[in-house]
């Protein structure tokens, strides 16, 4: 029983999960504090963190439908809530706090230069129905943005309104699902290769197509012939990823464009890996006809929990006329946003419908463009370049005691490791990422992409110097040495100074228990 659980009591379902080497009176360790959720903290329903006066003789107007019972919710002081919520905060890792080393995510540093201008009165205190005429800077940054976009990309036309790299994707796959409708296509078919992310198939599928899966070549990339081979009059568009999730430049994608095209069919680029490319390939350049791109990648716009993403699709001229509503034309020196199809039809368009309630993400374009221009094409330039070259680095000074698929060759953002170092040591790429975090480093991505075995997927970034990436280098020498003669403890047992241990993450990810309920009796608990 520790001291201080009537105030802060700990779940008994979490007691297997604590570390038993550390257990203390109070359950904290150190200065991190162990508490349950924040209604098994509130030991009153009735209580409130404010104070106003009940109604007096307040008419009722809800016919009898008022609700009568309690509201349910925690009863906590101010103070008793923000500390729960600033504890929760701590427990998060984040780009903020050190490397993120995770492949095909670009968590880079966000500059708090984007920060400040996304929060200048100007841009976040207005609101999407303002009439345009009062909006008209906010429009013209949006214009600025799709321009820079399509400089960089050389591609024909942009929709800004996807919010996500997967939105992006569906949003790309609809215009081309379009240009063959109003071909009066039926090809029903989209290459995929093995190494795609799984928002790829799954964009694909949504929208009704079957999905023909590409192989990997031994080289890690996909060979033209292995397109060639799959293309048919049944095949709508080629899905491939550039570079790839291998983090592979693809040598022969001009020849599989012009495949693709010769094909009648349209070539669907995922550009979540732009950041090894920015200021050196324009997609366009390569026969592209859609591409998102993951502004919270590539653009230094927060991910996840740090904010909303957004995906911005670029599309080739045959797919120009079908990008989605709303789409800002200039009329003079008016800036108009145009919303209905009529509007549009006049224009010569045929927009595929509308994804998104209003424009997209704004708070990220002017973070976006802030990123831009504060950086100039020859920032942008070398920001890619210093990608590549750290990502290298690690390569090089890792490649000895950890192992390539593909043999030993110049990658581009990020470098892929497999698991055969680890053969004949019992040890899995899973203990390898948990005792990194021991280490102090949140794991690389693993076990993605699929294509190899116990997959090590490391993305640095441009914005760690070499000082962080000696010392990630130095920790990471010394765990795959460890792993391979040293004893297991480290690895079978880690993480062992998280605030949890290890987790049954299938459990909790097939069974996630995302509510709560006041008599429910845990005894087994997926987070
Ligand atoms: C991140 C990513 C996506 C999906 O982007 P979201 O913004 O997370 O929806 C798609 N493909 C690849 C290769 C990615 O890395």
């Amino acid at each position: 029983m520790s001291i201080n659980s009537e105030s802060r009591p700990i779940p008994s379902f979490l007691a297997n999960t604590h570390t038993p080497d550390t257990t203390t009176f109070s359950g904290n360790k150190g200065l991190e504090l162990e508490e349950g959720l924040i209604f098994e903290l509130s030991d009153n329903l009735h209580k409130s963190g404010i104070d106003i006066p009940a109604p007096s003789n307040c008419e009722k107007r809800l016919g009898g439908l008022e609700r009568s019972g309690d509201i349910g919710l925690p009863g906590l002081s101010e103070p008793e809530t923000m500390r729960h919520y600033v504890r929760l905060s701590r427990k998060n890792y984040a780009i903020d706090m050190g490397l993120y080393p995770l492949g095909s995510c670009t968590m880079k540093h966000n500059p708090r230069l984007n920060e400040k201008i996304a929060r200048l009165s100007g841009f976040a205190d207005i609101h999407p129905l303002q009439p345009q005429s009062t909006v008209q800077g906010a429009l013209a940054l949006m214009q600025m943005l799709a321009s820079y976009l399509l400089e960089l990309t050389g591609m024909s036309s942009v929709a800004l309104s996807p919010k996500a790299g997967a939105h992006g994707e569906l949003c790309g796959m609809l215009a081309i699902k379009a240009a063959h409708d109003a071909a009066c296509n039926t090809r029903n078919i989209v290459l995929v290769p093995e190494s795609a992310h799984g928002t790829n198939p799954a964009t694909a599928a949504f929208i009704g197509y079957k999905v023909k899966t590409l192989p990997t070549s031994n080289s890690g990339t996909v060979s033209l012939e292995a397109v060639r081979e799959a293309l048919s009059s049944e095949v709508a568009a080629i899905m491939l990823t550039n570079p790839n999730t291998c983090g592979l430049f693809e040598p022969e994608i001009v020849a599989i464009a012009n495949e693709v095209h010769k094909a009648g069919a349209y070539f669907y680029c995922d550009g979540a890996n732009f950041n090894a490319i920015v200021g050196k390939v324009r997609p366009g350049d390569l026969g592209v006809d859609a591409m998102h791109i993951n502004l919270h990648k590539t653009f230094s716009t927060p991910h996840g929990g740090g904010g909303p993403g957004a995906g911005p699709v670029v599309l080739s001229e045959s797919l120009a006329r079908y990008a989605p509503l709303p789409y800002i034309k200039r009329d003079g020196d008016i800036l108009q946003l145009v919303e209905n199809q009529l509007e549009a039809k006049l224009d010569g368009k045929a927009p595929l419908g509308r994804l998104t309630a209003f424009h997209g993400q704004m708070g990220m374009f002017v973070r976006a463009i802030t990123y831009m221009l504060s950086h100039g094409s020859d920032g942008m330039r070398q920001a890619s370049e210093d990608a590549v070259l750290n990502a290298n680095y690690l390569r090089a000074s890792l490649k000895d005691v950890l192992t390539q698929p593909f043999g030993d060759k110049t990658c581009m953002h990020e470098v892929l490791f497999d698991d055969t170092f680890l053969k004949d040591t019992n040890l899995s790429t899973l203990d390898f990422a948990k005792a990194m975090i021991d280490e102090g480093y949140h794991p690389m991505t693993v076990y993605f992409p699929l294509v190899v075995h116990g997959a090590m997927l490391i993305e640095p970034t441009e914005s760690e110097s070499k000082a962080n990436l000696d010392q990630f280098i130095k920790t990471l020498r010394a765990l795959a040495r460890e792993a391979k003669s040293g004893p297991p403890e480290r690895f079978i047992k880690a993480p062992i100074y998280t605030p949890r241990r290890r987790l049954d993450e299938t459990t909790a990810a097939r069974k996630p228990r995302l509510s709560w309920k006041p008599t429910s009796k845990v005894d087994k608990v997926a987070e």
